[in-house]
């Protein structure tokens, strides 16, 4: 690359090294014109779509924001970091996927659910409860209903995260 001190063609490469977790290059680089020396980074360019808000206003994609809502479902639960990480790159991968440059935030929610899904019923249930704001008592009963179907030992457990009964109305949730 060149120089960007004398704009000369050639600059050596005099030290590299992985930094941020391997998720970045650090290259230390000489001129060979003037002697200047500088550091480049090199990251992979894996751009996220925006989020398109229900409001319609946009905003980035923020992964801090989803692993915050992560943690959040599965406090206390028997979840690895690292489970929890595969997770969160799962839901980026799949949103990439798209192709979309932006994405509904609801698209981005459903896909975090599908991921809580598999990981732990309890926490499923706890994010989806937040998310979907038990706007629809019925839908949530039946997404319930849902997952003693697929896995009776995982619906049990996670009867343990539904509200009491008197509390089903939607505008106290
Ligand atoms: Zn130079």
């Amino acid at each position: 690359m060149h120089c960007p001190f004398c704009a000369a063609e050639d600059t050596k490469v005099i030290d590299s090294r992985l930094v941020a977790e391997g998720e970045q290059v650090r290259r230390r680089r000489e001129c060979l014109t003037c002697g200047e020396r500088f550091t480049t980074f090199e990251t992979a360019e894996l751009l996220m779509p925006r989020v398109v808000k229900r409001d319609g206003s946009r905003e980035p994609f923020n992964e801090d924001k989803l692993r915050a809502g992560l943690q959040r479902a599965l406090r206390k639960r028997p979840v690895s970091i690292e489970q929890m990480e595969a997770s969160l790159n799962h839901v980026k991968a799949r949103l990439r996927q798209t192709g979309e440059r932006e994405l509904p935030a609801r698209r981005i929610g459903e896909e975090l659910m599908a991921e809580l899904k598999k990981l732990d019923h309890v926490a499923y249930v706890r994010f989806a409860s937040v998310y979907r704001n038990f706007q629809d008592v019925a839908a949530f009963a039946e997404e319930i209903e849902r997952l003693a179907l697929d896995d009776e030992g995982g619906a049990a457990a996670a009867s343990g995260a539904l509200p009491a009964r008197g509390n089903a109305d939607p505008r106290s949730a």
